[in-house]
C-alpha cells in the first residue's frame, strides 16, 4: 500500500508491527523481505516519488572540510541516494572484518563469513549476476588477467548495476503488498523513550505543512543513510541527555567516506590489447570492473589499509594536473554535481590548458592511446575525532542541522602512494608497462587530500561492537541500552574497506529483516 502522508488526518496516532524509517536501499529492502510475513510494516519516507528541492533542502548542514556538501551527496526522496548512485557493488574482504593491530579501531564484531550468506542473497536485488567477486570465476577470453605476485597485489572487482533505482523499480511490489503501508512526505523528526529509557514508545511524524502524527511500533529501523540516521539519534536526546544509545558519547564519531584520488596513470610498454581485462567493462555480457589493489600480506607487512585502483581514461598523453583537474569537473557534472572546489579545478585546468587541450583533441579525433588514468577508492582509518554533531541552527521542521568535522590522514595517503607503487612494480616484473604517480600523493601536507573526490559513502557514525562501551549497535544492529531499536545503515560499518557500501547495507540489511522475523515467531519483538 502507498498513501501521502496528506491523506491522513493531523494528529492521528498510526500503528503497526515494524516501523521503518527511510525509503532507500536498506529500507526498502528491508520492506521486501518483511512482505507477505504478515507483520504490519510500516515504512515512513521523508520524501515523494519525484525529486522536490524543498523536501531535499532539509538535507542541508555544514561540512568543514568543504569540499563536498551534505546536501548535494545524498537524495530525500523514495528510494534515497539510488536516485543518483553509480551502480558499483562489490562487497567487503576478509581482512575488512579483522582487528588489524596497526589500525586503530579496527575489527567488526562479525565475521565476512557471517555475512557471506546476506551477500549471496542481496545480489539480485542489483540486477546483477550471481555473486562472484573473484577474477577466477570469470572468463576474460583470449587474454587473462595478470598473474600477480600475492606478497604484492591482488585482484579487486565490481559488478555494475544498470544502476538499479530503488524506488521506480521496487514501488510497485510494495504498492502491492497487503502487509507493507508506504507513508509519502512523513518526515520522522523524533524517536520517543518509554519513562524506563530503554524502550522506543513512538516516533513523531512531519510534514513541510506543519501536519503531524505519531507511529507506534514492537521495533523500529532507522534506514535514513549513514548522516540522518545519526542525526535523527543525537536529535532524539529529550528523555537519553545527549542523544539515544549515546551513554558513551560515540554516535557521531569515527565518521568514514572513501576519497578518490586520482593516482596517476600507466602508459603502455606492451599491446594494449594485453590490459583489456582492466579497461574494458563488458565479459560474459555482464558489467564488470576489474581492479587492482595491495594483497592483505602487503596490507600487514606494510601496515597500510585496504585500498584499490582502476583503470580510467583512456590517456593520450602523460598525466597532467590540468587533465585530473578537468576530468574531476567532468565527472561530477555528469552526476549532475557542480563540485565545491570547481574554483580550483579551473584555475589548474587554465594553468595547464595545453595540455588538456591537446589531450581533449587526441580524444576527440580518437588518436593513439597511449595509456590510462588510474583512479583510485582506498578505505580510511576509523578516528573517533572524525565526527558529526548538531548545530543551533534549525531546518523547516525545527531539527537542528548538522555539522560535519573531520579530516583525511597521513596513513590514507601512504596507502594510495603504497598501492601506486606496488602497482608499478608489479607491471615493470611483468614488463607490461610504466607507472606515472600522481604528484600530489607524493605530498604529504594535507594539498592531496583537498585534491579528492567523493560519492556520498557516508560510514561508521553508529559503529557496531559487541560492547557498548566500543560501540552504537549490537551484532544484530540493535542500539545498546534499547530493546526495540534498530539500524539499517552504512553507519553501522566499524571499518569500511576500498569496496563501495551499498552490498554491504543492502546484506545486513536483509540479515536485520530475518532476526525480526525470528522474533516475530517467538513474540520477543518488543524484546523489553
Ligand atoms: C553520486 C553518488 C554515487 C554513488 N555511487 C555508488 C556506487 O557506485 N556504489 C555504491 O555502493 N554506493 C554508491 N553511492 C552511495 C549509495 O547511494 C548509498 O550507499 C546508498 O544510497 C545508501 O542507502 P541508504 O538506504 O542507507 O540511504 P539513502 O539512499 O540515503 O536513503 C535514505 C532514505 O531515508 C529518507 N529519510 C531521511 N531522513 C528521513 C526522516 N527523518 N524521516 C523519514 N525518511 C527519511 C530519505 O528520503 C531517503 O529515502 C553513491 C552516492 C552518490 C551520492
Amino acid at each position: 500500500m502507498l498513501a501521502r502522508f496528506a491523506e491522513i488526518q493531523s494528529g492521528s496516532q498510526l500503528a503497526a508491527d515494524v516501523c521503518i524509517i527511510g525509503g532507500g536501499p536498506a529500507g526498502i529492502t528491508i520492506a521486501r523481505e518483511l512482505t507477505g510475513t504478515g507483520l504490519s510494516v510500516l515504512l515512513v519516507e521523508s520524501g515523494g516519488l519525484e525529486f522536490d528541492k524543498e523536501t531535499q533542502n532539509l538535507y542541508r548542514g555544514v561540512n568543514e572540510r568543504g569540499d563536498f556538501s551534505l546536501h548535494k551527496s545524498r537524495f530525500r526522496l523514495f528510494g534515497g541516494t539510488s536516485y543518483v548512485w553509480g551502480g558499483w557493488c562489490a562487497p567487503l574482504d576478509e581482512q575488512d572484518f579483522e582487528s588489524r593491530p596497526w589500525v586503530p579501531n579496527s575489527g567488526w564484531p562479525i565475521s565476512k563469513e557471517d555475512i557471506d550468506p546476506f551477500y549471496r542473497r542481496a545480489q539480485s536485488l542489483f540486477e546483477i549476476d550471481r555473486y562472484r567477486y573473484q577474477v577466477e570465476e570469470w572468463d576474460f577470453g583470449s587474454t587473462p588477467v595478470f598473474s600477480l605476485d600475492p606478497d604484492k597485489l591482488a585482484h579487486r572487482m565490481w559488478q555494475i548495476s544498470p544502476p538499479t533505482e530503488f524506488g521506480p523499480v521496487y514501488v510497485d511490489q510494495l504498492r502491492k503488498s497487503e502487509n507493507v503501508r508506504v507513508l509519502l512526505y512523513a518526515n520522522v523528526t523524533k524517536v520517543s523513550v518509554d519513562p524506563d529509557g530503554s524502550s522506543i514508545s513512538g516516533v513523531t511524524l512531519r510534514d513541510l505543512n506543519g501536519r503531524e502524527a505519531r507511529v507506534s511500533a514492537a521495533a523500529y529501523v532507522l534506514a535514513c543513510g549513514g548522516i540522518e540516521t545519526t542525526r535523527l539519534l543525537l536529535t532524539s536526546g529529550q528523555e537519553a541527555p545527549g542523544g539515544l544509545g549515546n551513554t558513551e558519547g560515540l554516535v557521531g564519531r569515527y565518521f568514514m567516506e572513501h576519497p578518490h584520488p586520482d593516482a596517476g596513470g600507466v602508459i603502455f610498454t606492451t599491446a594494449a590489447e594485453d590490459f583489456r581485462p582492466y579497461y574494458e567493462k563488458e565479459f560474459e555480457s555482464r558489467n564488470i570492473v576489474v581492479g587492482l589493489g595491495p594483497s592483505a600480506d602487503a596490507q600487514r607487512r606494510l601496515g597500510i589499509l585496504n585500498c584499490s585502483v582502476a583503470f580510467h581514461g583512456p590517456l593520450y598523453h602523460e598525466p597532467s594536473a590540468g587533465m585530473d583537474s578537468a576530468l574531476k569537473l567532468s565527472r561530477a557534472l555528469e552526476h549532475w554535481q557542480w563540485p565545491d572546489n570547481a574554483g580550483a579545478h579551473i584555475a589548474t585546468v587554465l594553468r595547464d590548458l595545453d595540455d588538456v587541450l591537446r589531450e581533449s583533441y587526441l580524444r576527440a579525433t580518437d588518436g593513439k592511446i597511449r595509456g590510462f588514468g588510474l583512479i583510485a577508492r582506498t578505505e580510511v582509518a576509523p578516528n573517533p575525532d572524525n565526527r558529526i554533531t548538531l548545530t543551533s541552527d534549525r531546518d523547516e521542521l525545527g531539527m537542528p542541522r548538522v555539522r560535519l568535522d573531520w579530516s583525511v590522514g597521513e596513513l590514507e595517503r601512504v596507502t594510495v602512494e603504497e598501492t601506486v607503487n606496488l602497482v608499478a612494480q608489479e607491471f615493470g616484473r611483468l614488463g607490461v608497462g610504466r607507472v606515472q604517480i600522481n604528484q600530489l600523493l607524493l605530498e604529504n601536507d594535507d594539498r592531496w587530500s583537498r585534491n579528492l573526490s567523493w560519492f556520498g559513502h557516508h560510514m561508521g557514525t553508529t559503529r557496531m561492537s559487541d560492547s557498548p562501551g566500543q560501540g552504537v549497535v549490537d551484532t544484530n544492529c540493535k542500539v545498546f541500552g534499547t530493546s526495540n531499536l534498530y539500524v539499517a545503515s552504512s553507519s553501522v560499518f566499524p571499518t569500511c574497506g576500498y569496496a563501495n557500501p551499498t552490498l554491504t547495507i543492502a546484506a545486513l540489511a536483509i540479515r536485520l529483516a530475518d532476526h525480526l522475523k525470528v522474533l516475530a515467531k517467538s513474540d520477543r519483538l518488543r524484546e523489553s
